[in-house]
């Protein structure tokens, strides 16, 4: 009984302290035991990860500081406009021929080289580059890794998070929403979605970046490239492989560019070269 009442107590607990957010994706309470301190607590420690992992198989930060510089713009100028500029957003770029961009939860990024490559790439300019790191940013702002997390543990095992959130028994939660990538003999952690939480990303992250005035185009262009290389070998560190693109995502995309074009126009006062609001296929 006493055991029980303990038990209550907990539970009673968790939901007035932290219990609801709101996902900005759809303005919908979700329930989501982290507070955001705690998600970039998390995120700094999968980052962290990452970087020693990295640096073991020889893989340096990239410093070329014209790139750094061209990416921090464009994170600095999505966030600006997110639904959580305040976090500490931040991103790194690693010198490696991987093809992928990821977030870890809290605002850690990171960019892989490979995604510029001309040949085996997904980029080609900063408004596609906005695209992926807009798709990213949302993903961040849904809080997509706690809150697979707090879906799929039952809620007698959340009220045994309590404080101790980074304490081992949370980790291994942690872990359990991370996928391990394999490349250059090194295991990367990047989180691993749901085809639900893709769409909203896709959705959000495409709203960001117009808002924050890169061309919302983009996004349709570069997904449909994806969709096109799909079904291709691609290793496991791909972006192609972790974010798979077909017809259902990129007609998504399609029928939200009115709205995000409008997102460009109120930013900028027009719209984008070329675009013609009575045809907006690209
Ligand atoms: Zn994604």
């Amino acid at each position: 009984m006493k055991r029980l009442i303990h038990v209550i107590f907990q539970v009673a607990a968790l939901i007035s302290l932290s219990g609801c957010a709101t996902n900005p994706a759809t303005g919908r309470k979700v329930f989501d035991y982290y507070s955001w301190d705690e998600e970039v607590k998390i995120g700094q420690q999968t980052l962290s990860v990452n970087e020693q992992q990295m640096h073991k198989s020889g893989v340096p930060v990239n410093r070329d500081t014209a790139r750094v510089a061209q990416i921090q713009e464009i994170v600095h100028r999505i966030t600006a406009v997110s639904d959580n500029p305040q976090l500490p957003y931040n991103v790194t770029l690693f010198q490696t021929n991987i093809v992928n961009a990821a977030a870890a939860p809290g605002g850690s990024m990171m960019v892989f080289q490979g995604l510029y490559d001309p040949k085996v790439g997904l980029v080609a300019d900063n408004d596609e580059m906005a695209a992926v790191l807009g798709h990213e940013i949302a993903h961040v702002n849904c809080r997509h890794v706690t809150r697979q997390i707090c879906i799929a543990t039952s809620f007698g095992a959340a009220t045994e998070v309590g404080a101790e959130i980074l304490a081992r028994k949370n980790h291994q939660q942690v872990a359990w929403a991370l996928r391990g990538v394999f490349a250059a003999g090194t295991t990367l952690l990047i989180p691993a979605y749901g085809r639900h939480e893709e769409a909203e990303a896709d959705h959000l992250g495409t709203l960001y970046m117009a808002r924050a005035g890169y061309d919302p185009r983009a996004a349709v262009r570069i997904w449909k490239r994806a969709m096109e290389q799909a079904g291709g070998k691609h290793d496991s560190t791909s972006i192609f492989a972790t974010h798979p693109s077909d017809k259902a995502r990129y007609e998504a995309l399609l029928r939200l560019l009115p709205d995000a074009m409008e997102e460009y126009r109120k930013t900028t006062g027009h719209y984008p070269p070329g675009y013609d609001p009575a045809h907006p296929a690209p």
